[in-house]
């Protein structure tokens, strides 16, 4: 087979720029997919029970990017959703992220009262303020309400998904869940925030949908590498794998998900409760507050957060720390040296990115390196 590019991948990344050059640039594509289906790790699906599930955990779609907006919406209609999420504390299910509604719901009145003063008066109303800066506080007020925040909602999930604790892992980690100043009970505050109308596998069908675009799935592209002529690669694989791990293994966490299904209308009051504190699982989430479909049953899944092991699971997260920054960062280096191989992605970049920040990495390696080149 004869084309101009091999596109390993059929992700956000991946679809994404087989549509941008099989479109725009009027090139030949394949893309080589190891799954059995594409979409990535947004992949969904109707379960037995008719419940539009997501296979690889809860995809909330959320961006402050218009341009990621409107490409998307090029080829899905939305359904309008802000994420919900309580956490299990004290047997109480409160919101997170931790917010003045959650201060009230766990303290006595007349202490709620005088930490929303405090902490408005330090950092402003409809402040975010990352747990790891909040335990640096000196007023003894506030010490006391980071310390019950560390314990309650960030240690035993950190530890649970990670292996490790909050202060072990990149800051970044867990300032994408701050305690906010706020009575906001939205998990997120983008400006765009919704479900693709009929699901991400039908907004990736149409993505993908292009007569320039040759889709191969359940194929390893390294077993059929050698049977192609192709001007250039888009590799959005772990980086790792690319290089025969010649540096040795980039460590990435991995999640077992088991999904059940009860003949009742709704399991639990929003779409995500997290369990920092209890059992080994780290959250659920029950697909119809997504969907938003009426169906006499409901399907919800559990995440049981465990390491990474080669032919063994699947690398769903990098891990962001100092000493893989640098095993990451030696293999970067040698992909500077391949002029024909575009790495871009979650794997390829070991970057902990959102599904929106995958998309406007793709839209712009686009236009950047590929569409000036033209
Ligand atoms: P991927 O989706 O991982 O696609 C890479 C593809 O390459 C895969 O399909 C893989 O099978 C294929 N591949 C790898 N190696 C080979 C090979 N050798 N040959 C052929 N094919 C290969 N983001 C959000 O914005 N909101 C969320 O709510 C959210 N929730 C998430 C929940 C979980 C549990 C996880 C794991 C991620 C979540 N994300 C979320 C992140 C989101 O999944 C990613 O940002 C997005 O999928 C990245 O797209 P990608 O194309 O870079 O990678
Ligand atoms: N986190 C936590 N408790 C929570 C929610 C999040 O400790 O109740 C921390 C945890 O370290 C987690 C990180 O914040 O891995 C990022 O959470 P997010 O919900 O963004 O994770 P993702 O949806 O990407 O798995």
């Amino acid at each position: 087979m004869n084309v101009d590019w091999l596109i390993v991948g059929a992700g956000f990344t991946g679809s994404i720029l087989a549509e941008r050059i099989a479109n725009i640039c009027d090139e030949k594509v394949l893309l080589v997919e190891k799954r059995n289906h594409i979409a990535g790790n947004a992949y969904d699906f109707y379960d037995e029970h008719g419940i539009l599930v997501h296979k690889y955990g809860p995809h909330i779609f959320h961006t402050n990017s218009k341009k990621v907006w409107d490409y998307l919406s090029e080829f899905t209609t939305w359904r309008h959703y802000f994420h919900q999420v309580l956490a299990s504390i004290d047997g109480k299910q409160v919101p997170i992220p931790f917010n003045y509604n959650s201060i009230y719901s766990v303290f006595p009145l007349s202490f709620a009262q005088n930490l929303e003063k405090t902490l408005t008066e330090r950092f402003g109303y409809g402040k975010k303020v990352s747990i790891l800066k909040l335990l640096e506080e000196e007023s003894e007020d506030l010490k006391f309400l980071a310390d019950y925040v560390y314990k309650n909602v960030f240690l035993g999930y950190t530890l649970k998904q990670w292996g490790v604790k909050p202060e072990e892992i990149d800051k970044s980690v867990t300032s994408r869940v701050p305690i906010y100043l706020s009575r906001d009970n939205r998990y997120f505050q983008d400006t765009y925030q919704a479900i693709p109308e009929f699901g991400y596998t039908k907004m990736f069908q149409n993505i993908i949908n292009h007569p320039n675009i040759k889709l191969l799935l359940n194929t390893n592209y390294k077993e059929i590498e050698d049977q192609i002529t192709f001007k250039k690669i888009i590799y959005t694989g772990p980086l790792d794998f690319y290089f025969d791990y010649e540096f040795g293994h980039l460590p990435y966490r991995s999640l077992d998900f088991s999904f059940k299904n009860l003949k009742q209308d709704r399991y639990q009051d929003v779409a995500q409760v997290n369990y920092p504190n209890e059992f080994n699982f780290t959250r659920i989430t029950e697909f119809k507050h997504l969907s938003g479909q009426k169906a006499e049953s409901t399907s919800f899944v559990y995440e049981f957060p465990q390491e990474y092991e080669i032919g063994k699971n699947t690398p769903y997260y990098p891990i962001p720390n100092e000493e893989n920054k640098i095993l990451a960062d030696k293999y970067k280096q040698k992909t500077k040296q391949l002029d024909n191989v575009i790495f871009a992605g979650r794997l390829a970049d070991y970057q902990y990115y959102n599904m929106d920040q995958a998309a406007a990495r793709a839209l712009s390696i686009f236009e950047k390196q590929i569409l000036s080149s033209k």
